[in-house]
Formats: structure tokens, C-alpha cells, sequence
């Protein structure tokens, strides 16, 4: 339950506490004071809420945020929420270097940022099944399908990066290519389908009409026809997935005139629109 609905909650529940127990003949100021114990608890349960949390980011980080695109396109307010939720995640999920590579601030400061990037439509998902990141300096051969790979999402919660893929994803921000947004796009999927306490947040009807409608595009994909979403996306429906969403924050114009049903499906499933953020903000 976020913070705001649970505010709502005990006020409407104040009210109703306040007349029953009148009414039962229970002395007012016992009344009170078991109004003001439940609000106390309420406000330690916030505490620990990790969106309610003060952003702990430091000078140095908060000057890494500001060259993130995705946040320039934030309201002042957005941006508090942002960097609460960048804090969080910097701190709560454990990185780890690949082949000699050290971590860096910068590097927990962006991958966080994608993440937060993806689900800030949302009430905050923390990704709590994913709580280790691998980064490899640069692609990497895996053992298991004889190919370099760029990054992958593991079933047992890893998000495995190649740094220099991360970077030239990052760096060139229209080109419809992100690394960090395609795994995470996955992470976000499997997250979605694991039960917990972050589990089914993408809204059935929305996840229906996306399917929908994504169904038509990935069978025009696989039978090799042009489409404004690349053709890695025919591979299998995870990748168009994946694939959709790099195209969606990266290139929204371009893919809201070439597939504007498409684009208002992945809008509404994702509970953001980076067009209107855009069109705003620019
Ligand atoms: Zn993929």
C-alpha cells in the first residue's frame, strides 16, 4: 500500500474510529490516545517504505543524475521522487565487477536510473527479485550459448551488463538501441510474473490490449516485412518486448507516427508517456 492511500485510510478510519467508540460510550480521551498510537505506527511503517525515504545521494552522484536524460525531463517534484528512488537502488543492490572492472559511482548511479527510468510510471518497484549486478567491462562470451553477449537477465535475479554496450546506449540517447532498457525491460517482465510483494503491477487489461495489438506488429516482424521496431524484436515476444521499450523512451516520436496504437499500448501499460514528457520539457 503506498503512503498516500494509507493516509487516506487513517483519516477516514479517524473518523469512523472517533464515532463508534462515542457512540459505545468509550471516554473520548481514551479514544484519542488510541487514535494517536495507531498514527504513530502508521508514520514508523512510512519510515521504512523506501519511496517515503529522504534521497541519500551525495553531491558527486546528484552531478552523474543531471546528465541523465530521462531526468531532464522531469518536474522539480518528479526529480525528488527520482532521486529518492536512485538513492534506494544504489543502495540495495549489490554490484559487482566482471575481468578486473571496478565499480564506480557512476556506474551503480545510471543502471540505477534505468531502472528507475522504466518503472517510474509506477508506485515504486524496487525490483526486489533482482538484487545483484554484474557489470563485464565489455561483451562477454557466454558458456552457455557460445555467443558474446551484451547483457542478459537471469531467472535467479541478476542483471548482467556489458559496461561499454551500457555506455554507447546511454551516450547515443535517439538511436533506438539501449542496452540498459533492454535488459531491464526483461527484469521488469520476469519481476511482474514472480509472485511477492512486487507482483502482477502491470494491469491485466493493459498487459491484454498490449499483447493484443503487439501481436500483429511481431507477426509482421516474423514474416520479414518492414517495421519501424528493429527486426531483433521477431526473435521471440521477450525480445519484442524488450526491443519496444528501447524504441518507446528513445525514439517516442518516430514510434508513436509509424505505430501510433502500438506506442498508446505500451503508454498505458507502462503508466508513462515519454512523447508528452518530450513535447514538454524540450
Ligand atoms: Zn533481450
Amino acid at each position: 500500500m503506498s503512503p498516500e492511500s494509507l493516509a487516506k485510510l487513517y483519516l477516514f478510519g479517524s473518523v469512523g474510529f472517533l464515532v463508534v467508540t462515542i457512540q459505545l460510550g468509550v471516554p473520548p480521551h481514551i479514544a484519542t490516545l488510541l487514535l494517536i498510537a495507531t498514527g504513530v505506527s502508521g508514520l514508523a511503517y512510512l519510515a521504512y517504505q523506501p519511496s517515503f525515504r529522504k534521497s541519500k545521494l551525495t553531491p558527486e552522484q546528484k552531478a552523474i543524475l543531471v546528465d541523465f536524460d530521462f531526468y531532464k525531463t522531469l518536474t522539480q517534484i518528479e526529480r525528488l521522487e527520482f532521486e529518492r528512488r536512485v538513492s534506494y537502488l544504489t543502495e540495495n543492490k549489490e554490484f559487482m565487477g566482471r575481468q578486473d572492472l571496478v565499480i564506480t559511482d557512476r556506474m551503480r548511479v545510471l543502471v540505477a536510473a534505468t531502472i528507475a527510468q522504466i518503472g517510474f510510471g509506477f508506485e515504486f518497484i524496487t525490483f526486489e527479485d533482482f538484487d545483484k549486478i554484474i557489470i563485464f567491462p565489455k561483451a562477454y562470451y557466454s558458456k552457455h550459448t557460445g555467443h558474446y553477449h551484451k547483457g542478459e537477465v537471469t531467472s535467479s535475479g541478476v542483471i548482467v551488463l556489458s559496461w561499454a554496450d551500457f555506455l554507447e546506449g546511454f551516450n547515443i540517447s535517439d538511436d533506438g538501441y539501449n542496452v540498459g532498457l533492454h535488459e531491464i525491460a526483461h527484469a521488469l517482465r520476469l519481476e511482474d510474473a514472480i509472485p511477492g510483494d512486487e507482483y502482477h503491477f502491470l494491469k491485466e487489461a493493459d498487459l491484454d490490449a498490449w499483447n493484443r495489438i503487439a501481436e500483429r506488429e511481431y507477426d509482421n516482424i516474423r514474416a520479414g516485412k518492414p517495421s519501424f521496431i528493429r527486426s531483433y524484436a521477431g526473435t521471440n515476444r521477450q525480445e519484442f518486448f524488450a526491443v519496444c521499450i528501447e524504441q518507446f523512451f528513445e525514439q517516442p516520436q518516430g514510434f508513436y507516427d509509424a505505430l501510433p496504437e502500438l506506442y498508446k499500448a505500451m503508454a498505458r501499460l507502462m503508466k508513462q508517456d515519454p512523447l508528452k514528457r518530450k513535447r514538454k520539457y524540450f
